[in-house]
């Protein structure tokens, strides 16, 4: 390895020569990234909002709610709570409606507030700024930006990696709880690795993952990975709120003195680089509007700072839109303001709809494949094979029966039929109608799932019959 690749150097000025991107220069190398914290007014706030949210993000799974967890997203059984309300991966249309309010959501609040959810809730740039960058500068100290940051004693690299990978296996644990709930985590933590090698190679795992991406991969899951980052192009308009530095007041930027002698009249920006070298994703935000930038706010502060510094007043870079950068009006009803909201109220409406319609227990009547399609009966009666599903949604295990609506009756020796808790039974019964109501060679037919007095749900299907009655 070449001596420049084992150097850490300082972040240099904006867009240096041959770097092909804020990460990476020309030759293929990573360009290392050590940001100078900007403890301004918008840090401070974005702390509280972060340790908030990692507060949030480590006790939720132990909260619960009637018993159950407030969140819990159990791929293994496809099965989904949500506030304490459980789906299943078959109620494909509160799924649909719940995913489409998240995702109109996420257009709606980018297109008013840019890159908000980026500069100051993704968990990415939490755990980054607010945990792995403040214990890597508690460990280096003064050699954190220093060109023979490798010539640190070697202990204090090692116990920075440590305590990295300390916390990393303590996410990837509250990070698993999402998934398969607390207690089998806990459980998992108590026996040996041999007794449930699948999930010990799952923590493992996803500790690696958490690790690489904390220790090595970084600012460049924003920039290169985040599929998110890469459709901002789409979902941001001009009316939009981003961090933007102002052109107009501060170039041409430089020493005052210095521009003064070449008889030019100085902008207001004092070329200081602070802005630079502050950004957690090594870019210049001088230079326009980025992919690269996740609205962060570092700029702003560094810039803040120096404004109060240099007495002129503040928001030489600051939260604006493009279209007040360029000395536009920006318009408030913008079409994706409108038809945003508006979409999310249909959705919104659909979600709420399906939720209150929503019963204990549900009915679903499937296929029976290579059955005969019917029967005549010696009493002329036409009987026909059919398979229900009943899925309890309930707490508890419960018992439920079926019936027929209208004329007909059922042949169905397994009923009533004991079904667990959030768990679903299937059987096989005989529908029986009378020969008259076949009309073409087809009836139809309605099922109700029900216990004592209450009906649950109904389910209609064709069947098959004779194509004149008395044949
Ligand atoms: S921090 Fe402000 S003054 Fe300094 S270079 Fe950036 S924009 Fe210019
Ligand atoms: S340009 Fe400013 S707001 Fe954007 S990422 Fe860099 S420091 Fe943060």
């Amino acid at each position: 390895m070449s001596d420049e690749k084992k150097t850490v150097t300082n972040l240099p000025a904006a867009a240096p020569a041959g770097e092909v991107l804020s990460t990476m220069r020309e030759d293929g190398s990573r360009r290392w990234l050590r940001p100078k914290v900007s403890p301004g007014r918008f840090f401070k706030k974005r702390a509280v909002v972060a340790w908030i949210l990692m507060a949030m993000f480590t006790i939720t799974p132990f909260i619960k709610l009637g018993g159950k967890p407030l969140f819990l997203f159990e791929l293994s059984t496809r099965r989904f709570i949500v506030f304490g309300t459980t789906f299943h991966a078959d109620e494909t249309l509160p799924l649909a409606f719940l995913m489409l309010t998240t995702f109109v959501g996420i257009f709606l609040l980018t297109a008013l507030l840019g890159r908000v959810w980026c500069g100051w809730a993704c968990p990415q740039t939490v755990y980054m700024e607010f945990l792995y960058r403040p214990i890597e500068r508690f460990f280096e100290g003064k050699h954190y930006k220093s060109p023979t940051r490798h010539e640190m004693p070697r202990w204090k690299l090692v116990a920075k990696y440590v305590v990295f990978l300390l916390i990393s296996l303590h996410l990837a644990n509250t990070f698993l709880s999402w998934f398969v709930g607390v207690d089998k985590v806990f459980l998992w933590t108590q026996q040996s690795p041999l007794e449930h090698p699948q999930s010990f190679i799952l923590v493992m795992a996803t500790t690696a993952m958490i690790m690489w991406d904390f220790a090595f991969w970084r600012e460049q899951m924003c920039t290169l990975a985040c599929p998110y980052g890469r459709f901002q192009s789409v979902l941001l308009d001009k009316g939009s709120l981003i961090v933007g530095y102002d052109v107009d007041r501060g170039e041409p930027r430089g020493s005052k003195k210095r521009l003064a002698s070449q008889g030019v009249e100085a902008g207001d920006c004092v070329d200081c680089k602070l802005c630079v070298t502050t950004c957690p994703t090594g870019i210049d935000i001088r230079q326009g509007l980025q992919l690269e930038c996740i609205a962060c706010t570092q700029c702003i502060d560094a810039c803040d700072e120096v404004m109060d510094k240099v007495g002129t007043p503040r928001g030489l870079i600051r939260y604006t839109t493009q279209n007040t950068l360029q000395g536009t009006e920006t318009k408030r009803i913008r079409p994706r303001v409108v038809i945003y909201p508006i979409l999310l109220a249909i959705f919104l409406g659909g979600l709420i709809t399906v939720l209150a319609k929503r019963t204990d227990a549900t009915l679903d009547i499937l296929r029976v494949r290579g059955q005969t399609p019917y029967v005549t009966l010696d009493s002329g009666e036409i009987s026909n094979q059919v398979h229900v599903r009943i899925t309890n949604r309930t707490d508890q295990t419960q018992t439920y029966d079926l019936r027929i609506v209208g004329d007909g009756r059922l042949d169905i020796p397994q009923f009533p039929i004991k079904v667990e808790s959030e768990s679903s039974a299937e059987a096989n019964i005989n529908v029986i109608l009378p020969s008259g109501h076949f009309s073409q060679g087809r009836a139809p037919v309605e099922l109700e799932l029900f216990t004592g007095n209450d009906t649950f749900d109904s389910a209609e299907k064709t069947v098959l019959g004779p194509l004149f009655s008395g044949l």
